[in-house]
């Protein structure tokens, strides 16, 4: 099969303004990341009170990096990257860091994405959410806008199937926390164009991160075999294998692994673990991929990890 990483030859249309949408932990992140890149930004989230806490967030975040002298703040030591390369180059001057801030726009209004060449959808990971989202955008949108999705699971060729440009639908989806982790995995949908890829590729280096490519089915590369190894170790606890210190301690000395699979997941959310094991087990039809009952019900229970306070562990 060919490899989904094979670009075409065709004519690449340079990116130069990004419309967010969510301005949770994923797409504060994107923009900001995209703002102080040099792209013009705009943010969207239908909750003035998670907008307000996403301009917050980004405009410390950004003064904190100019002073600092780094350009993505270091929260944690993440997987797969190397803490040095926070350390060495790519600093963020005082004049970087001004023009990164009067160029991120906050908006209350979808009806400001008229001009964007891009859209990075990074809302509640629903299909149904994110579908009504893809028809709404793809009437506001310009004609050549790119529809692209940071979601973590979900069909791109459905939600490209609820707009009108499915050549232009394809899925970038960014690491969490996005300013800092290096990757970018790209999904192609059924229908999206060599254009569109080559265009979303760009954008992706242009953002510093290396890319891979996955095809479109449930979970695609990274959450296909993250996600049920986080919901292995609910299972664990869940069963009474060990406590939950011993199970992230197992897998972070035992594995190499820089976090323990209970510990990732409360960073993560627990919220969207059980989204996308629900989208695994729907997608994919095999009962082994179905959420862990202990997951299912933290959720119930509201408690969804710590997501956005990533400076202060809570034990599950
Ligand atoms: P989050 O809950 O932190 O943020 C989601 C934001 O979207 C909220 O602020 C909410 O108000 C807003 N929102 C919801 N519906 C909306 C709508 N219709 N229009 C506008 N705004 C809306 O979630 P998150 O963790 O940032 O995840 C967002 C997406 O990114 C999901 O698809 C998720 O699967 C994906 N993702 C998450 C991670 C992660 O580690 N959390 C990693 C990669 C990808």
């Amino acid at each position: 099969r060919q490899s989904s990483c094979d670009g075409g030859g065709g004519h690449m249309a340079e990116i130069r303004s990004v419309g967010v949408v969510g301005g949770g932990q994923m797409g504060s992140g994107i923009a900001q990341l995209a703002a102080v890149n040099g792209l013009e930004v705009w943010l969207h989230d239908s909750d003035p009170t998670a907008l307000s806490k996403a301009h917050q967030s980004i405009s410390s975040t950004i003064q904190s990096l100019v002073s600092k002298g780094r350009l993505t703040k270091v929260l944690f030591v993440p997987v797969l990257a190397d803490p040095l390369d926070f350390l060495t180059d790519n600093f963020l001057t005082k004049e970087k860091g001004a023009e990164a801030v009067r160029m991120l726009k906050y908006t209350s209004s979808l009806e400001d994405f008229g001009s964007v060449d891009i859209v990075i959808e990074a809302i509640v990971e629903s299909e149904e959410v994110k579908k009504k989202l893809f028809t709404l955008l793809d009437s506001i949108v310009k004609e050549s806008a790119i529809l692209a999705s940071n979601t973590s699971s979900i069909s791109i060729t459905r939600l490209a199937s609820a707009t009108s440009r499915p050549t232009q639908v394809i899925g970038m989806h960014f690491m969490n926390p996005p300013p800092i982790m290096k990757l970018v995995e790209i999904i192609r949908g059924a229908n999206t164009s060599e254009d569109t890829f080559n265009a979303t590729k760009c954008l992706a280096e242009r953002l510093g991160k290396k890319i891979v490519c996955s095809q479109d089915f449930s979970g695609f590369i990274i959450n296909r075999i993250l996600m049920p190894m986080i919901n292995e170790a609910f299972h664990a606890l869940y069963t009474g294998v060990a406590t939950k210190e011993d199970i992230d301690a197992g897998m972070k000395l035992g594995t190499n692994h820089p976090m323990g699979p209970l510990e990732l997941a409360d960073h993560i959310g627990l919220d969207v673990c059980l989204s996308i094991m629900k989208v695994l087990h729907a997608g994919l039809g095999d009962s082994k991929y179905a959420p862990c009952p202990l997951l299912v019900q933290y959720v119930d229970a509201g408690r969804l990890g710590r997501k956005k306070e990533l400076d202060d562990i809570e034990a599950m």
